[in-house]
C-alpha cells in the first residue's frame, strides 16, 4: 500500500461499535427497496467484499405513513420485513463490515399514495421541492402531542426491528425534507408548543427520538443521525455562529456519529459536470470542531488523495461514499494492495441516480456488474474462465469494444482490436472536450489500463475493416463495435424523425467534431433527450458565438431531469446567454433561416441562422455486420460467429454501451444471457 494512503485504513470507534477502516459507504437508495431484497443483500455485500468498513440500507420507512411509492424506498413497518433485512446484514458481515439502516419517516414530504394515510408534518405547511412529480397534492396534517408520541414510539419499535436484524449502526434521519428535519426548520416549523418556536424547541424532537433510540439499543448497536447542514448554517442564531453550530453545540455529543448532508439531493449529488470532487466541504467543515463523534461527508470523493486530504485536514472522520462505491465496489481492496491504477474512477455522470428515479435497481456506466450480482451472478472483479481457445476479432474500440475486449482478455481469451481512427475511445474522444466531460475519458482510462497490462489484447489502429478483410483474418467469432452518427433529419408533428438531404450551413455534432466550418450565428435543433444540445451550445458559446437552441420539449435535455442534471443545464444556458425557444419543431430550412411551428399555439415563425446544427437522433453504423450476417461462406473462412454490440446495435447512452460490451463477453460462449437473467418474486403463502 501506498503509504499515504494508511490513514484511510485506521479503525474508528462509533459508539460501542468499531468500523475497520475509514471507507464508509453512506445510506444509498439502490432501487431495489424491500421488493428485491436478494438483490440488495448481494450488491451490498460485494461492497463489503471489496472493502468498505461500513455498509449501510438506503431510506428505510419506520411506519406506512411515510410511504414514498412510486419510488423504491426500503422498508421495517413489521417484524415480517426483517428477514430480508436479514441477508444483507449477513452479506455485509461476512466480511467483517459494519450494517446500518437509515430509519426514515418522511413527514410531509411522502405523499402515502399507496397506503393513503395522511401526511404528517410540525405545522401543515406543504412542501414544494424539485422533484414535484413525486410530490402529494393534499397537504399535511399538523401533528399533536399523541402524533409526536407515536413517531417517536415507531423510531424505538424499528430499532428494535433493526437489532433483532443484525444491524450494527441504526440511523435516525434528520436531512433532507423530512419529519425530523422540518421539526428543526423555521419554515415549517411555526409551532407555538414545547416543539416549536427557539432552536431549542424545535431541536427537542430529535433530541427524544435520538434518546428514545439509545435508550433501547442499549449499547447494543451505534446510533447516528443524518442530518442536512447548509440551511442551518445560513440561519442565523442569537447564541452561536449560526444555528447549526448551536445545535451542535447543544446536542453534538448525544449520537454516537454525524453523517452530514445538504437539503436538496440534486445540490448533494450533482453530476460531475457540475461539482468538483470534495465539493461538500464548506458545508462539512464545521462540525468536528463541535462534537467528539465520529463525523462522516460526502462530496463526489473520487481521488483517494482527496479523500486523504479531508481526513488530514480535519473535516471528516470518514469518507462517505456512494457513487464511489457504485463505480467500483472493490476500491479500499485495490488501494491497500497498492493498486490505485486499478480503480474504476466514477465519471459523475449520474446514470446510477437516474435509476432511483425511474425505481429500477441502480447501474452505473463505469461498473457494468451493478445491480446484476443475484441476478446474473456478475462480479466486478472476478470473471467465469475461458471455455475455449477461440480468438476473438473486436472491430471498433469504442467503449462497447474496449469493455468486451477487457473482460474477454480477463476470461483468458486472445483478443485483437481493429479501429478505423488514430486512437482509441470512440465517441469519448469527442465528447470529452465538451465543458465539464473530461471525466467521461475515465471510462476508456480504466479499460486501456486493464488491457495495457494483459498479453492477450493486441491492437491495431488506423485499421479500418471491410467485409473481405474480416473473412481473410479468419477469427473464430467477430464483433462489430462500430458506433452510430448523429443523421440529418427533422421531426414531423408526431414527433417523429424524417431524413434530410445534405443542405449547405446544415451540420450535425459529428461534423462539429470533425472540424466542419461555421459561422458565428448558430441555432441549434435540439430533439435528442440527453446532454448533447446544451453542451454544444456551452461549447461553441465559449468559443465566442452567438448561440440559440430551438427544442420540441418544454426543457431542454428532458432526460437530464432523471441523472439530476435538468436545472443546472438550464441555469448553465441562462448564465451563458444562450437564448432557448422551447415547444417548437422546425417545419422548413430555407436559405438563411427556419420556420417553425409551435406545438402549443400553432403559431409558425421565422429565425435566421448563419450555421444551423440539428442535434436529432443517432443511427448505428451496422452496414458491416450486415455485409457479414448475408455472407454465406463465413464457415468456410472459419468464423463460428458475428455479434453486434454498443450503438452499432442501438445507439444510446456510454452505460448501454458499456453494458453491451461486457453482456456479450460474459454469455457469448453460453446462452447466459437469456437463461440466467433471474426475478425476485414474492410467494404467496
Ligand atoms: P460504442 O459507444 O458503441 O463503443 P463508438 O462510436 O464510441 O461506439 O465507437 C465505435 C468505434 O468503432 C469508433 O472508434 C470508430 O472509429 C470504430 N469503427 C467504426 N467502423 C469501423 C471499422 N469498419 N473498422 C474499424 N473500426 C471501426
Ligand atoms: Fe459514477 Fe456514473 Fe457510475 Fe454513478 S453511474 S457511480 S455517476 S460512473
Amino acid at each position: 500500500m501506498n503509504k499515504r494512503y494508511k490513514i484511510l485504513f485506521e479503525p474508528v470507534d462509533i459508539g460501542p461499535v468499531t468500523a475497520k477502516n475509514r471507507f464508509y459507504q453512506v445510506p444509498h437508495a439502490m432501487g431495489a427497496g424491500n421488493d428485491m431484497p436478494q438483490t440488495r443483500a448481494a450488491q451490498r455485500g460485494i461492497k463489503a467484499e471489496g472493502g468498505w468498513g461500513v455498509i449501510n440500507t438506503g431510506y428505510c420507512s419506520i411506519h406506512p405513513s411515510s410511504d414514498d411509492r412510486p419510488l423504491p424506498f426500503a422498508r421495517i413497518w413489521t417484524d415480517e420485513d426483517i428477514p430480508a433485512h436479514e441477508i444483507m446484514v449477513k452479506a455485509v458481515h461476512e466480511h467483517d463490515a459494519l450494517a446500518g439502516i437509515e430509519l426514515f419517516h418522511g413527514g410531509a414530504y411522502t405523499p402515502n399514495r399507496h397506503s393513503r394515510l395522511t401526511s404528517f408534518s410540525p405545522s401543515g405547511v406543504q412542501p414544494r421541492p424539485p422533484e414535484l412529480d413525486t410530490m402529494s397534492i393534499a397537504s399535511p396534517k399538523v401533528m399533536d402531542n399523541q402524533d409526536i408520541k407515536n413517531l417517536i414510539q415507531w423510531h424505538i419499535d424499528a430499532t428494535k426491528r433493526s437489532l433483532k436484524a443484525g444491524f450494527d449502526i441504526i440511523y435516525c434521519y434528520a436531512g433532507m425534507g423530512f419529519l425530523p428535519y422540518h421539526f428543526l426548520h423555521p419554515d415549517f416549523n411555526k409551532r407555538t408548543d414545547g416543539y416549536g418556536g427557539s432552536l431549542e424547541n424545535r431541536a427537542r424532537l430529535i433530541t427524544e427520538i435520538i434518546s428514545a433510540m439509545k435508550e433501547t439499543a442499549e449499547g447494543k448497536a451505534a446510533i447516528a443521525v443524518r442530518i442536512s447542514t447548509d440551511e442551518l448554517l445560513k440561519f442565523k442564531s442569537e447564541h452561536a455562529e449560526s444555528e447549526a453550530h448551536e445545535l451542535f453545540e447543544m446536542i453534538g455529543e448525544l449520537p454516537d456519529l454525524w453523517d452530514l448532508k445538504l437539503s436538496q439531493w440534486t445540490k448533494e449529488c450533482p453530476a460531475g459536470r457540475f461539482a468538483e470532487s470534495g465539493h461538500m466541504r464548506p458545508y462539512n467543515s464545521f462540525a468536528k470542531a463541535l462534537t467528539t463523534k465520529p463525523v462522516v461527508g460526502v462530496g463526489w470523493f473520487t481521488s483517494p488523495d482527496i479523500m486523504v486530504k479531508q481526513i488530514n485536514d480535519g473535516v471528516l472522520d470518514f469518507v462517505g461514499a456512494a457513487r464511489a462505491s457504485i463505480a467500483d465496489p472493490f476500491l479500499p481492496n485495490k488501494l491497500k494492495e497498492g493498486r490505485e491504477d486499478d480503480i474504476r474512477e466514477c465519471i459523475g455522470c449520474n446514470i446510477c441516480a437516474s435509476c432511483y428515479n425511474g425505481g429500477i435497481p441502480v447501474r452505473c456506466t463505469q461498473n457494468p456488474t451493478m445491480g446484476e450480482e443475484w441476478r446474473r451472478g456478475w462480479h466486478p472483479e472476478k470473471h467465469k474462465a475461458k471455455t475455449s481457445d477461440s480468438r476473438i476479432l473486436i472491430i471498433g474500440g469504442g467503449p462497447a469494444g474496449l469493455e468486451a475486449a477487457t473482460t474477454l482478455s480477463k476470461r483468458g481469451y486472445q483478443i485483437t482490436i481493429a479501429e478505423k481512427k488514430e486512437q482509441l475511445g470512440g465517441r469519448i474522444n469527442n465528447e470529452s472536450i465538451l465543458p465539464g466531460m473530461s471525466s467521461y475519458q475515465r471510462v476508456i482510462d480504466y479499460r486501456l489500463g486493464q488491457i495495457n497490462q494483459s498479453d492477450r489484447v493486441e491492437t491495431f489502429l488506423s485499421n479500418e475493416l471491410k467485409k473481405q478483410d474480416v473473412l481473410d483474418l479468419g477469427f473464430d467469432h467477430v464483433v462489430t463495435a462500430t458506433g452510430s452518427k448523429w443523421n440529418l433529419s427533422l421531426l414531423n408533428e408526431k414527433l417523429t424523425p424524417f431524413n434530410i438531404g445534405k443542405m449547405s450551413n446544415v451540420v450535425t455534432p459529428d461534423d462539429i467534431f470533425k472540424g466542419a466550418e461555421i459561422q458565428d450565428e448558430i441555432l441549434i435543433y435540439d430533439f435528442d433527450f440527453y446532454y448533447m444540445g446544451g453542451l454544444l451550445a456551452e461549447y461553441l458559446t465559449n468559443q465566442g458565438k452567438n448561440v440559440s437552441i430551438i427544442s420540441p420539449f418544454p426543457n431542454i435535455s428532458p432526460w437530464s431531469f432523471m441523472s439530476n442534471e435538468l436545472n443546472e443545464i438550464a441555469l448553465r444556458l441562462h448564465e451563458k446567454n444562450i437564448e432557448t425557444s422551447k415547444e417548437e419543431i422546425i417545419q422548413n430550412i430555407e436559405t438563411g433561416h427556419v420556420i417553425t411551428k409551435n406545438l402549443v399555439s400553432d403559431e409558425m415563425r421565422e429565425t435566421n441562422f448563419e450555421t444551423l446544427i440539428i442535434v436529432g437522433n443517432r443511427i448505428p453504423h451496422r452496414e458491416l455486420y450486415d455485409e457479414l450476417m448475408s455472407e454465406d461462406t463465413l464457415g468456410d473462412h472459419g468464423i463460428k460467429s458475428v455479434n453486434n454490440i454498443g450503438d452499432s446495435n442501438a445507439p444510446g447512452a456510454v452505460v448501454h454501451a458499456i453494458y453491451s460490451g461486457h453482456l456479450y463477453a460474459n454469455t457469448f460462449d453460453d446462452d447466459s444471457h437469456v437463461n440466467d437473467l433471474k426475478f425476485e418474486y414474492t410467494s404467496i403463502q
